[in-house]
């Protein structure tokens, strides 16, 4: 395989009906639900940053079982009486114990932070995908992971993946010293913080900051970041300017700040 090939995988969409099994707090603002059922037969997420898109039942239905649309090329956008799908991280599938955790930043207003606030052992949601995988080799000699909370589940998956040999930085923005995370790794790994403090998640001052002090490494380096996709923009445009490969540059805009919350 040639050197840093970025492979592209496509996956046939199928949509399951999955029931919590564990509800557990990672920290104050990140909850970890642990998904089960049968439906989660044949669940494949090769890669660190693959989503499903998730439906969450109406208030007052979530322990009735949804009704499934059918599986196919396109992922539907809407499921009778339930909420508009959200994109969440398999953080980690166990296929033996039929078990899927997705880890909720609980951010206030909005059908998945709140189905997730009020998540309860036997309620409901729908899942489809992973769509497609974006697999990045492990043959790096440096990796760079930038976000906030929203990040952490891909960010925590990659760093469990990564070889020995490997060598990775996080710089992660989060409210405070309570929402970091051990995200444990064979790799070496040198983890930064920012706290944002009381400043809304969606200011990403802080972060931008401590990614102008970075020196970046010598060698190849594949670099991702995920987060409000303002900050997200802004992160891209200053790895550009430095002259840094964009083909190794990932950035993705994992969620967008409403103008109404401008205000
Ligand atoms: C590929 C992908 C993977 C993702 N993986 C994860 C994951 O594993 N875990 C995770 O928690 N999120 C993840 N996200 C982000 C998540 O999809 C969004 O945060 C989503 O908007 C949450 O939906 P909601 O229904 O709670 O709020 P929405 O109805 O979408 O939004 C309601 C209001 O909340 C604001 N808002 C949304 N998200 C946040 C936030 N994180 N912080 C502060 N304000 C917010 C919006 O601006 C809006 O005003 C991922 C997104 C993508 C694209």
């Amino acid at each position: 395989m040639p050197l840093h090939e970025i492979r592209k995988v496509r996956h046939e969409i199928v949509m399951r009906a999955l029931q919590v099994r564990a509800v557990h707090d990672v920290t104050p603002r990140m909850r970890r639900i642990t998904l089960t059922g049968a439906d989660l037969e044949g669940f494949h997420s090769p890669a660190a940053d693959d989503h499903v898109k998730l439906f969450f039942p109406a208030p007052g239905t979530a322990g009735t079982r949804p009704v499934l649309a059918q599986s196919g090329e396109k992922a539907p956008k809407h499921l009778e009486g339930m909420s508009k799908g959200r994109d969440y991280t398999p953080r980690r599938h166990d296929a033996q114990a039929h078990e899927l955790d997705i880890d909720f930043v609980l951010h206030g207003d909005g059908p998945a932070s709140t189905w997730a606030a009020h998540a309860a052992l036997g309620h409901w949601l729908v899942a489809g995908g992973p769509k497609g995988s974006r697999i990045v080799p492990d043959d790096f000699d440096n990796y760079i992971f930038i976000g906030d909370e929203t990040a952490l589940p891909s960010i925590g998956r990659r760093l469990g993946e990564l070889p020995p040999q490997a060598r990775a930085l996080t710089l992660v923005q989060v409210a405070d010293a309570g929402e970091h995370q051990p995200l444990p790794s064979r790799a070496s790994v040198e983890r930064l913080w920012v706290h944002r403090g009381n400043a809304p998640a969606s200011d990403g001052s802080g972060l931008l900051q401590a990614l102008r002090r970075l020196c970046l490494p010598d060698g190849d380096t594949f670099i991702w970041g995920a987060g409000e996709s303002r900050v997200m923009r802004a992160v891209r445009k200053y790895l550009e300017e430095a002259g840094h490969n964009e083909d190794w540059i990932k950035t993705s805009g994992y969620w967008k700040l409403h103008e109404e919350d401008e205000d």
